[in-house]
């Protein structure tokens, strides 16, 4: 059986996961924002923590951390090696490569630098589902606090090569100013035009726009298209290195 997903709102536009094997009846939590939306939805569910994986060290995404620990003291926390020394304390410090057991499935872990220089992605390949914080967002990726446009890129087309079908699960509520953003540079893309009249008729729904299908991102996220023609040419930088355009579109993005 797949791992279950729990997508809780949290803050003003934070998102926390909850994983759930439901054969095993392990529970892991995705980033820490905000303890009472989490721990309500683990008591609803009358689930248990297992585990705790954090993503990057940003406050919004490690600051509830203690005190869901205080209802969870089982709960081991899982973050980046290369992070340790600004990350809560942890219990198993990983790398890319890595491997994090839920229930009975594996997870893999891979370096997602960019947003911030240790920044890390949980993808669990049986159930099609990769944890990608601010790295790989809907329609858009995280602001480069740290990192350089190329190890971005470098993030962004690993979690591309993800199969397809895998689901995006990023770490914010910023797809309607994404999509607004993305139109502005890649006008004539008509799967995109599409996807923002979605995005738009969920919000005002109330609707979450995560998670997204890897291939929904391939198709309109400009981030994964830096390399795209169309998009090159809409932007006035036909055949441009990816990187190159990639950058660009950073930068338009920070000032839009
Ligand atoms: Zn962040
Ligand atoms: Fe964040």
């Amino acid at each position: 059986m797949p791992l279950q997903i729990v997508t809780i709102p949290c803050l003003a536009d934070n998102y926390a996961y909850l994983l759930h094997d439901a054969d095993t009846g392990d529970t892991s939590l995705v980033d820490a924002p905000q303890a009472a939306p989490v721990l309500e939805a683990l008591r609803d569910r009358d689930w248990q923590l297992g585990h705790v994986l954090l993503t990057h060290h940003h406050w919004d995404h490690v600051d509830a951390l203690p005190e869901i620990l205080a209802a969870h003291p089982g709960a081991r926390v899982v973050g980046a090696a290369a992070d340790a020394h600004r990350l809560p304390p942890l219990d198993t410090p990983v790398a890319e490569g890595d491997t994090v057991t839920i229930g009975r499935e594996a997870g893999k872990v891979i370096d997602v630098s960019g947003h911030t220089v240790g920044h890390i992605a949980f993808h669990f390949p049986e159930s099609k589902l990769a944890f990608t914080a601010d790295s790989l967002m809907a329609l858009g990726c995280g602001r480069l606090f740290e990192g350089t446009p190329e190890q971005m890129w470098n993030s962004l087309s690993k979690l591309a090569a993800l199969p397809d079908d895998t689901l995006i699960c990023s770490g914010h509520e910023y797809t309607a100013n994404n999509a607004r953003f993305a139109r502005t540079v890649d006008p004539d893309n008509a799967a995109l035009a599409d996807r923002a009249a979605q995005v738009d008729a969920a919000r005002a729904a109330g609707q979450a726009t995560v998670p997204s299908r890897l291939s929904e991102e391939l198709a309109t996220n400009p981030f994964l298209r830096a390399g795209d023609p169309d998009l090159q040419a809409a932007i006035g930088m036909d055949g441009a290195d990816p990187v190159a355009v990639f950058a660009e579109l950073r930068r338009r993005k920070d000032a839009f």
